[in-house]
């Protein structure tokens, strides 16, 4: 099986564009790894696709009865990769991408899925309050927890936990980048 690879770093940094954009060019040799969350869909997220939507109830079941990789609490609300989220993808004989916030990359670290770990940065915690801001799809609450968060997972970045660091100012730029690390393991 190829090794896994986990994209983490900031929310609001461009990862799912990036992933979006890759999935699109290579439709048959990636597939990525649906998360469940207890967090309301934004407009235009798909169940099934982008998440596994559920509510707390169905969650915490889902933790008792270890269906876990990992999971994690982020910015009010439970986020986590099931066992079937990552064999799903191997089954259809892809590369398994992940969407993981970085208490998510320590638990990976911590199991034998010999993932390859890939950090995107934003070019300034300033910039990234104006993406999220300009984005429109959290509140003021959300936007400062997301905030604090951005710093802990830069942080953390810092420590080289990752084999690869990207920092996106410019999309095109950073998608070269992205894709370089992806394809050339
Ligand atoms: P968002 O609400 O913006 O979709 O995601 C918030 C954060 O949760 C992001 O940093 C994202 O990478 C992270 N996240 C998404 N799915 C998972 C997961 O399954 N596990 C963990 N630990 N974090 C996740």
């Amino acid at each position: 099986m190829s090794r896994p690879i986990v994209i983490s770093g900031p929310s609001g940094t461009g990862k799912s564009t990036l992933l979006k954009r890759l999935f699109a060019e290579y439709p048959d040799k990636f597939g990525f790894s649906v998360s469940n969350t207890t967090r309301k869909p934004r407009a235009g997220e798909v169940d099934g696709k982008d998440y596994h939507f559920s509510t707390i109830e169905e969650f915490k079941q889902a933790i008792e009865d270890k269906k876990f990789i990992e999971w994690a609490q982020f910015s009010g609300n439970y986020y986590g990769t099931t066992i079937k989220a990552v064999k799903d993808v191997s089954e259809q004989g892809k590369v398994c991408l992940l969407d993981i916030d970085m208490q998510g990359v320590k638990s990976v670290k911590g199991t034998d899925l010999n993932a390859r770990y890939l950090f995107l940065s934003p070019p300034s915690i300033e910039t990234l309050r104006q993406r999220l801001e300009g984005r429109g799809t959290e509140t003021q609450d959300s936007i400062e927890k997301r905030i604090s968060a951005a710093s802990a997972e830069l942080d953390y970045a810092k420590t080289g936990a990752h084999d690869k660091i990207i920092v996106n100012d410019d999309l095109e730029k950073a998608y070269v980048e992205f894709k370089d690390f992806i394809l050339n393991e």
